[in-house]
């Protein structure tokens, strides 16, 4: 196999399709070297098979605003691989959602789950629907909507999908309403991410964000640096940097920066629980605007209007947004302040040029598919305890999580280790990911 031929044809074939062709191109260089020790792989044409997901789903969504108007957004589900396990992945309701943005995002999740070291294969949804100042009623009906047509696609041992940007517990809630309704089917285990009184797991809601920092804690350690007295800037203030904030601050490290759209809000003393808790009524606001931080807190919070978190002085990068949301220049302008970290939480949230800069000055980094898989591999113990008819605390959770996030650093560091000793932890968490997949492929025929 060679990068740059296959490259050469999915751009010809998807002009236009960006964040998928990123997200390919950077997991194909990663496995070129590995794939062509393995002629098997070649022959069965496993990575010809692997870019393309298994089917896309795309339906219209119409629903009512509050004025009686009629609206119309575009609904889809991209079922991307099922090697290793029914698809699973996140909806994403945002206005710039496109068919390119969820192969992408599904591509990334099907390595991702499988890192997880549990049986989930790889999906993604949702809709160019921006919930930004939409009515708690709004949010209801566009969700009830949505489900109409979605509910065919997806089922407890089929297609299970959880939350992304702009879909999280109420959202859930509303999609699994619906979906009870359509399919006369009771079996919460056929989404993640619910409320805990009816089959949600305890800690889903923190589990990206805790799970993000077990990773960073363990990629500290083994380069022989603690977490605690570290200064952090995150990005965001939804539901990851909600719980990235919490842990990072438990562990004693100062969260000085959260930002959003509109700007970032610089924390001199640290954000406080408080604050955090505060976080989860700006997102519930759908104003988007992190300015709210600083009019609630003011002296305790500054907010500076069009910056990003990566310019205010920090130890640690934690982007927890959007992706591609920290270019080249922000890697650059961390350096330049100190920063000597950078985890990716969000998915793919640093471009190429930032993560070839972090690798190439001595800046450890590793990628979202790695440090934020906690939140997925949640959602899989949230789908056992449906299936078992179990509740577990949240203790037993938690260990788990644990558990997981120190597996999925050691399959980076053992694939990733370079001759030189240092970590590769994009290549390492392709290749393990990959290797799982394509092996799985592999066994299971010409499909
Ligand atoms: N959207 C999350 C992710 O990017 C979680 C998906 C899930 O829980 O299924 O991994």
């Amino acid at each position: 196999m060679k990068t740059t031929d296959i490259m050469a044809r999915l751009q010809a074939k998807y002009p236009g399709e960006k964040e998928y062709l990123q997200a390919v191109q950077e997991v194909l260089e990663s496995v070129e070297e590995v794939y062509n020790q393995h002629p098997e792989f070649e022959q069965a044409k496993i990575v010809e098979r692997m870019v393309e997901p298994d089917r896309i789903f795309t339906f219209r969504v119409t629903w009512v605003d509050d004025r009686g108007e009629v609206q119309t957004n575009t609904g889809y589900r991209v079922q991307f691989n099922s090697a290793i396990g029914p698809y699973k992945g996140g909806l994403r309701f945002h206005r710039a959602v496109t068919p390119s943005m969820l192969k992408f995002l599904g591509f990334e999740q099907t390595f991702k789950n499988a890192l997880t070291t549990l049986p989930m294969g790889g999906a993604k949804g949702g809709s160019d629907f921006d919930p930004k100042g939409k009515s708690n009623e709004e949010i209801m009906r566009f969700c009830q909507a949505f489900m109409m047509e979605l509910w065919q696609c997806i089922g407890p041992d089929q297609d299970i999908p959880a939350g992304d940007v702009g879909v999280g517990g109420r959202e859930i809630g509303y999609l699994y309403g619906m979906y009870k309704k359509l399919a006369r089917q009771y079996n919460t285990g056929v989404l993640t991410g619910k409320g805990g009184t009816w089959g949600g797991s305890i800690l889903r809601p923190e589990a990206t964000g805790f799970g993000a920092l077990y990773f960073t804690q363990n990629l500290l350690h083994k380069a022989g640096k603690d977490i605690k007295g570290m200064k952090v800037a995150v990005s965001g203030f939804g539901n990851v940097a909600w719980g990235a904030c919490i842990k990072a601050t438990e562990l004693g490290a100062k969260v000085v920066a959260i930002s959003g759209p509109d700007g970032v809000c610089h924390i001199p003393d640290g954000i406080t629980r408080e604050m955090i808790d505060y976080m989860l009524v700006m997102r519930a606001s759908n104003r988007d605007k992190v300015e709210d931080m600083a009019t609630k807190f003011p002296g305790k919070a500054v907010f500076t209007p069009g910056k990003k978190s990566w310019s205010v002085p920090v130890d640690i990068a934690l982007p927890c947004a959007f992706q591609n949301e920290l270019s080249e220049d922000d890697a650059k302008e961390l350096k330049a302040n100190g920063c000597f970290c950078c985890c990716e939480v969000s998915n793919m949230g640093c471009q190429p040029g930032a993560i070839h800069f972090f690798q190439h000055n001595g800046i450890l980094f590793a990628p979202g598919k790695a440090v934020n898989a906690g939140g997925v591999a949640t959602s899989g113990l949230e789908m056992t305890q449906n299936a078992e008819h179990i509740s577990w605390s949240g203790a037993e959770v938690d260990e788990k999580l644990h558990f997981i996030m120190d597996s999925i650093h050691e399959q980076c560091v053992k694939y990733g280790t370079q001759p030189d000793g240092s970590i590769d932890y994009v290549k390492g968490a392709n290749i393990a990911g990959f290797m799982k997949v394509a092996t799985a492929m592999l066994e299971q025929g010409t499909i």
